[in-house]
């Protein structure tokens, strides 16, 4: 099947119309026509090999909502027209106990990823999101609560479950004093998920005019993390700090931000090594964290969570021919707080 495409050569080039050959439905997949797609920062840091050097050419893509066209004989738990989702994993092997246990993330052989990876035979490429088809086994495809805007849903397949997992390994629960860092795609989804959930928000921005944005998302503190004396008043306030900023930045501040015992769990994944000495963690028994997507189990859950709060995010939809342009926006701090790319324009 022929799925229309952006893809990216090397990591200097801009992205550009590509066409993917997507595999014959097998007995256990699912194909699906992408009715939406989102963009990721983490999109950004691969296709310009920031993580490492990148597979190309590269289809991006790992927040994708489509329709089910067609399901292969051992398909159970879905059928045509569905209304399905697909995040950051299209297979894993099943069978090593992080799969066996739940954790299909952590798979012992690496997940077969959405995008800039190979299927589980460690050959055939896989290519993402940004395209008008894509073919994947049942078991990484989740289903689509009824009543939400559907190009608000695909987010919640990378930042929504990303955010929602830490928050829920962490206990946030009615009074959670939670601090969410950078609010852009991952950072706003952490805010309405904690308020959600009854938690204290504050939003820790380097934006200040972002305060009114955080207050509508749910946020009932913000402070510019910029701002020396703000982040003296919030010292040893906060319970749980989600930090999904993209870029550098100061974590002993943050953590000075920590109440005895509190965490600071990193889902944001910049390129360059963070400094953080050790009696930023010692003083008050704090402990620094990391937080990786989520399982398929927790996928499904935030999307039900989400379908239950009536609550998408805040996108932006753009055409294709938009997605370089897209990328630049982002990396300027202007994103509110989803690009979303409509399929149909590809
Ligand atoms: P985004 O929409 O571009 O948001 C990043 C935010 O970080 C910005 O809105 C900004 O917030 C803040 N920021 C940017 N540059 C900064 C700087 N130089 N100093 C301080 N703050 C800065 O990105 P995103 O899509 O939410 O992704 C955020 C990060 O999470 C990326 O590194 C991405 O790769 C990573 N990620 C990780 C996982 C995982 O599994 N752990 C999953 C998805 C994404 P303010 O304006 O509020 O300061
Ligand atoms: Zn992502
Ligand atoms: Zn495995």
């Amino acid at each position: 099947m022929h799925a229309r495409a952006y893809a990216t050569y090397a990591k200097d080039k801009p992205l550009e119309p590509f066409i993917v050959e997507r595999r014959a439905v097998g007995s256990r997949d699912v194909a699906l026509d992408i009715l939406f797609s989102g963009i990721c920062h983490s999109d950004i840091h691969q296709a310009r090999s920031e993580w490492g050097p990148a597979r190309y050419p590269m289809v991006p893509g790992h927040e994708i909502v489509g329709r089910v066209t067609q399901v292969g004989a051992q398909v159970t738990r879905l059928k045509v027209g569905d209304v399905v989702g697909v995040g950051c994993m299209v297979d894993s092997c099943r069978t090593c106990r992080s799969c066996t246990g739940g954790d299909e993330q952590f798979c012992e052989q690496s997940p077969a990823w959405t995008y800039n990876s190979t299927e589980m035979d460690r050959v055939t490429p896989t290519f993402g999101g940004y395209a008008t088809h894509v073919v994947v086994t049942e078991h990484f495809v989740v289903k689509v609560p009824d009543g939400l805007e559907l190009s608000t849903v695909a987010p919640l397949l990378c930042a929504g479950i990303t955010t929602y997992t830490p928050l829920k390994e962490w206990g946030c629960t009615k009074g959670t004093r939670v601090g969410v860092v950078g609010l852009g795609g991952l950072g706003h989804m952490a805010v309405k998920l904690a308020a959600a959930m009854g938690a204290e928000v504050t939003v820790l921005s380097t934006s200040a005019k972002k305060e009114a944005d955080a207050r509508r998302l749910g946020a009932a503190n913000f402070a510019l993390s910029t701002d020396r004396g703000a982040m003296k008043k919030l010292s040893r306030g906060l319970d749980l700090i989600i930090d999904a900023v993209s870029a550098t930045h100061d974590l002993p501040g943050l953590l000075g931000l920590l109440r005895p015992r509190g965490g600071l769990v990193m889902v944001g994944a910049p390129p360059d090594a963070l400094y953080v000495p050790a009696f930023a963690l010692i003083g008050g028994n704090k402990r620094l964290a990391g937080s990786s997507i989520g399982n398929m189990r927790d996928t499904q859950e935030v999307l039900d969570f989400c379908g239950k709060h009536g609550m998408g995010a805040d996108v932006e939809v753009i055409d294709a021919v938009d997605i370089n342009r897209a990328y630049e926006r982002m990396l300027n701090n202007d994103v509110r707080y989803r690009f979303v790319i409509d399929a149909k324009s590809f």
